[in-house]
């Protein structure tokens, strides 16, 4: 808050005895008008002598015009001289002033501990230099920052005090917007989720947050932040130079970084930036220059990666299995497909001998029993394939709101309904929840959009309308298309199994409505394609809404 300063030469200004200082040295400006050469050793001299080839009255007018507030008290701080500057600052009227104590300036927040120690150097023949809070004449504070020394005669007696002083609030003002700055940055950077690292031109950490150095504590195997410039800018410092010199822009980077009392090493994202800082010493004042910072940003991912792979982990295992499962249904339907060629051959073979021979005993016997092998071998097969058919696992049953699910499933087919440019109008109003297996009523609204889709081919109208009501005690649903609707002799065959019309790779089968029509009766409803609708094709579920529990 305050300090005693070295040394203030207090010859210069002479001697002058008494409080009429400003009148004496007026009297000796006005004296000596001519430069003249001292006698006396440089920079000594009696008050009547010129000193260093100037006549006194300079060294009046020098304190008398100077910017900065200049008064001269007598011993008991009583004013006995101010200049125009002390005017100005302070808002008094020096000449009125004359006389007062120097404590007319005093505000009462400056602590009492500031003036003892001003006071216990000026007693001490010694000067002082603080900062206190004054007061101007209309009341208004400032913060004033003030040297005082002690004024001694020839003979070195203590004849007045000096004091010199100017507002300071402005700095002040900047130096503690400043302060409450890098306050608020330090609490930001230290409240961040993340690591921040600041290093200089020679590697030197210049700056980091809370986050970092806890984390540098725990490292043991070197400097982190070396750890860090290394991952971003590579291992080689001519390289690291090269970078900051360019100040090229960096590709984040992640590292795993091993802690102490840690089994894994944790995922940490990297990103660099470089800062240039300018140069605030005092020989930089006229020429731009400064250090340039390289900041490191990390970010601890651990648990996010951790997150990611297990759900990679999840889909390619899904993923796998139903690959499995495509494929064992493969062998199971290739191997049936080989075994069914032979009775066919048998009979194929048969049947031809039969054709040539003409419809002898022995050709008939030879018919008989090939049909009875292919029979044989048929039934054998089909024993094989009902064994074979996947069973799954039946979902319970559950309060399903039907609109929700006929959303989700239509979210799974957008990109495909944009890539077509199909129209989907959903009309679900305040449906009541139905009582359903969640994963069957998935698959049934799945397998009627897309084929909703399949059907639309080249249409020109291109939609699909889903719409449900409520109808004596049934959920009546319908999802309608644009496309070439079913001709009417195929209403009901389309529900039955492997039945397609355009044999489409996603189906392969024509399985696709049979499915439905199992879901439909599982959850005793009942599925038709309906008859009146001629736009396109529209299908009609019908789900009773009692409980089927
Ligand atoms: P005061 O009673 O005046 O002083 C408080 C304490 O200072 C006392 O407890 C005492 O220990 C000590 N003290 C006061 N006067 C003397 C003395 N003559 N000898 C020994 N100890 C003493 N003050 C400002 O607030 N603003 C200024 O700009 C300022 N400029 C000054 C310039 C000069 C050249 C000098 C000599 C003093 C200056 N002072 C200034 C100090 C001022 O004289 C008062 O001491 C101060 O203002 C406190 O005043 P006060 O009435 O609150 O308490």
């Amino acid at each position: 808050m305050d300090e005693e300063v070295s040394t203030i030469s207090n010859q210069a200004t002479g001697g002058q005895s008494g409080s009429d200082l400003p009148s004496s040295a007026h009297a000796a400006a006005q004296k000596s008008t001519e430069p003249s050469s001292s006698d006396g050793p440089k920079g000594r001299g009696s008050a009547s002598e010129p000193h260093f080839g100037l006549p006194l009255e300079v060294f009046f007018w020098t304190v008398e015009q100077s910017p900065v507030a200049i008064s001269i008290t007598d011993p008991r701080a009583n004013i006995v001289y101010a200049n125009a500057a002390f005017e100005a600052v302070t808002g008094y009227d020096r000449f009125k002033l004359l006389g007062s104590n120097q404590s007319v300036l005093s505000d009462q927040r400056t602590p009492s501990i500031v003036y003892e120690s001003l006071w216990s150097s000026l007693l001490r023949q010694r000067p002082w230099k603080g900062k206190l809070v004054n007061r101007r004449s209309d009341n208004s504070p400032y913060l004033a920052e003030l040297t005082v020394a002690p004024v001694t005669d020839e003979q070195s007696n203590p004849r007045y005090f000096l004091g010199m002083h100017r507002d300071v609030t402005e700095q002040h003002v900047l130096e503690q917007a400043v302060r409450n700055q890098k306050a608020l940055i330090d609490s930001l950077l230290d409240s961040a989720p993340m690591w921040f690292v600041a290093v200089d031109e020679k590697g030197q950490v210049a700056l980091s947050n809370a986050p970092y150095r806890a984390a540098a504590t725990r490292f043991r195997e070197g400097d982190l932040a070396q750890v860090f410039v290394r991952a971003l800018c590579g291992a080689d410092s001519a390289r690291f130079a090269q970078l900051r010199e360019k100040k090229s822009p960096l590709e984040p980077r992640e590292i795993a970084i091993p802690f102490e009392g840690e089994a894994n090493a944790r995922r940490v994202e990297l990103v660099g930036q470089w800062l240039d800082e300018n140069d605030s010493s005092a020989d930089a004042f006229f020429r731009r220059g400064g250090q340039r910072y390289f900041l490191v940003f990390g970010t601890d991912v651990t648990s996010l990666r951790e997150q990611q792979e297990r759900v990679a982990g999840n889909a390619l295992r899904e993923l796998i299995s139903e690959e499995e499962r495509v494929l064992e249904l493969q062998e199971v339907l290739n191997a049936a497909m080989f075994r069914f060629e032979l009775p066919l051959n048998l009979l194929n073979v048969a049947l031809r001998s039969a054709e040539r021979r003409g419809h002898d005993q022995q050709s008939f016997e030879t018919l008989q029993q090939a049909v009875r092998e292919a029979v044989a071998e048929g039934q054998d097969l089909l024993e094989r394939l009902r064994h074979s058919v996947p069973e799954i696992p039946e979902s319970p049953l559950e309060e399903i709101d039907l609109s929700e699910l006929v959303r989700e499933v239509l979210k799974l087919s957008t990109a495909r309904l944009m890539a077509e440019d199909i129209l989907v109008d959903v009309n679900l109003p305040n449906l009541p929840t139905l009582r359903a297996r969640r994963g069957q009523l998935r698959v049934l609204f799945k397998e009627l959009i897309d084929n909703a889709i399949e059907a639309m081919g080249k249409s020109i109208e291109r939609g699909i309308y889903v719409e449900a009501k409520v109808d004596a005690g049934k959920l009546v649903f319908s999802i309608s298309d644009t496309g070439p609707g079913i001709p009417e002799t195929l209403h009901f065959k389309v529900f039955e199994p492997f039945f397609s019309r355009t044999l489409h790779k996603r189906d392969g089968a024509g399985m696709g409505l049979s499915r439905v029509q199992n879901i439909v009766t599982d959850h005793r409803g009942t599925v038709y394609v309906d008859p009146n609708y001629r736009k396109g094709c529209r299908i009609k579920l019908e789900l009773p809404l009692d409980s089927p529990d």
